[in-house]
């Protein structure tokens, strides 16, 4: 039985687990389950720590990893794993396309003891590939593909089941500056296109339910039309694949298989909080999945900050679940560093939108008063990122310990203790 179906006859530990980590009621969180507005992703054979993610719980991290063909070096991945999760990144998915993928998503699950997310269509596209071309993946490559990794314990697997013979013919008719960013998105558009059929992750959808149902797996229903710029934002293909995937996420709550929804992509600032009440309102509250949203398209090298922009807003407008970027992203696969400057920024990102609506203050508050108190010892131990804070404080060092080499003996915090509180020195 998935966990959604066995929310609808009672709470379970589970539910009683993810309910207490967010500090609400146990059957508030099992009726929301049970609506789909929020989901757990749990495979009973990676059996992670149960997340919730969705609707008036924190806003959760994820970060992408994985191999590409010029780089295979399972071991780095596995540290990139590590680097994620120890700078609060709640889900990790496995994005490799290159060397043995079996081997890297085995050893990959076992090192992540949190949701653990593929895409099982680079499997079957990349497995097509080198034999003759991604087209000439079958129906059988595309099913078998999302078992196996299912089978191996996969928590949540994208599927892009939205983009179809119509939403490609929309996009076909749409004068976009970039047509497809999403690798997934395009390998189903040029395979549509190369065989002319339909998609058959959409017209057999039930059988994709079947093997979810069977693993309780969560499909993440993602975003092939998402825009690569911030001028394809929001357009008429985006809009076809979203009123696609809500009809989707209806049939797989009948079925009691868990959703999330991905998008946007590049979206400038103005519209992301539309962006996010009409994906909330095509898929009645599914849990939303945002990949970014990249505000600008002209800073490489600074893209972990441009996406932190548009997660924070997107998070504040109700988005669940940020998809973190690395400061390499367009430009090349990110390294461990990368990877935890990603995550960081998404971090800042979740967290700041949490603020705004009312969830998690007390750790601000405990580092308010900790700056108050010049008390250096316990601010490290509250802040994201002690090391590089410490690196800040010791590079240039105060002539006095207490205070810090920016203001010296003019510190705007300790003066006012002697003169508005009376403290002394
Ligand atoms: S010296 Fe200036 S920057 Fe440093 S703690 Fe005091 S007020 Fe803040």
């Amino acid at each position: 039985m998935t966990l959604m179906s066995e929310a609808r006859s009672g709470i379970s530990d589970v539910i009683i687990e993810v309910a207490k980590v967010e500090g609400i009621e146990p059957e508030k969180l099992r009726k929301k389950v049970v609506e789909g507005r929020i989901t757990i992703p749990l495979n009973p054979i990676h059996s992670p720590e149960p997340l919730g993610i969705g609707e008036g719980l924190r806003v959760k991290v994820n970060a992408n990893i994985g191999t590409s063909p010029d780089h295979k070096d399972i071991d780095e991945e596995i540290q990139k794993a590590k680097v994620a999760l120890k700078y609060g990144s709640e889900a990790v998915m496995d994005l490799s396309v290159g060397g043995d993928l079996d081997e890297i998503r085995r050893k990959l699950i076992k090192a992540v003891n949190k949701p653990f997310g593929t895409v099982p269509i680079y499997q079957a596209g990349i497995v097509a590939a080198r034999k003759s071309a991604v087209v000439d993946m079958s129906e059988d490559d595309m099913f078998s593909s999302f078992e196996r990794h299912a089978k191996d314990g996969v928590d949540f697997v994208v599927a892009h089941c939205g983009i179809t013979l119509e939403s490609v013919s929309r996009l076909k008719k749409q004068k976009r500056i970039l047509d497809l960013v999403s690798r997934g998105g395009s390998f189903h558009t040029a395979w549509i296109l190369h065989n002319q059929k339909e998609n058959p992750l959409y017209e057999n959808y039930d059988y994709l339910l079947e093997i979810a149902q069977k693993y309780d797996l969560t499909l993440s229903l993602g975003d092939g039309m998402r825009s690569g710029c911030i001028y394809d934002a929001n357009d008429r293909a985006k809009i076809q694949e979203l009123l696609i995937i809500g009809e989707l996420v209806e049939r797989a709550r009948e079925k009691g298989v868990s959703t999330i929804v991905e998008g946007p992509g590049h979206v400038p600032l103005n519209i992301i909080e539309s962006n996010i009440k009409i994906m909330k309102s095509a898929t009645k509250n599914a849990p939303y999945y945002v990949l970014g949203p990249l505000v600008t398209d002209i800073a490489p090298g600074y893209d972990h900050i441009v996406s932190a922009i548009g997660g924070a807003i997107a998070g504040y407008a109700g988005a669940d679940f940020l998809c973190y970027v690395t400061p390499s992203e367009h430009l090349s696969l990110p390294t461990v560093e990368d990877v935890k400057e990603g995550v960081i920024a998404a971090r800042i990102a979740a967290h700041s939108a949490d603020l705004a609506r009312g969830i998690g203050w007390d750790r601000d508050i405990q580092m308010a008063k900790a700056r108050r108190d010049l008390n250096w010892e316990e601010m490290f131990k509250l802040v994201l990122d002690p090391e590089k804070a410490k690196k800040y404080r010791e590079k240039r060092k105060p002539k006095d310990e207490e205070l810090c080499s920016m203001c010296g003996d003019l510190c705007a915090i300790k003066l006012p203790r002697k003169y508005l509180r009376n403290e002394g020195e």
